[in-house]
């Protein structure tokens, strides 16, 4: 049953395909829980993507199914990310269901930074 328009997990998303190494990715960052890589259609000069190794379709999946360590492995990857724009500034997105327009059902976090970003309307 879809929830927020998003189906179940499905293990051939482009993410799970990255993860499984089928898929190249720009790699920034592997640790025991997540993966980070550059962004193909980058959004400003960094756009880095940080992905749990674990499978979910979204940031509510992710928050309430993955484990403790899990969700600490993810915010630090994304905080490790982020730490050469700490001193200019950062945007953090996750894109949540349909209206969001997610658009790769596998959870995932945009860092986006390098340039001002300007007031966020939508
Ligand atoms: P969403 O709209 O939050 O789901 O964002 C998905 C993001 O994945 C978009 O910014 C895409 O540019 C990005 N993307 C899609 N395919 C790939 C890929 O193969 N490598 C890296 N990024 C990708």
């Amino acid at each position: 049953m879809p929830v927020n328009g998003l189906p179940p997990y499905d293990t051939t998303n482009i993410f799970a395909r990255i993860l499984k190494g089928e898929i190249p990715c720009r790699k920034v960052l592997e640790t025991e829980h997540a993966l980070a890589f550059h962004d193909i259609a980058p959004q400003a000069p960094t756009h880095i993507l940080i992905i749990p190794k674990g499978s979910y379709v979204s940031a509510s999946d992710f928050s309430t199914q993955a484990s403790a360590e899990e969700v600490a492995g993810l915010w630090r990857a994304v905080a490790e990310v982020a730490k050469p724009l700490e001193a200019t500034g950062y945007r953090i997105i996750c894109n949540m269901g349909m209206d969001s327009g997610q658009e790769v059902p596998h959870f995932h976090v945009h860092v986006l930074g390098g340039r001002p970003l300007g007031v966020m309307v939508a």
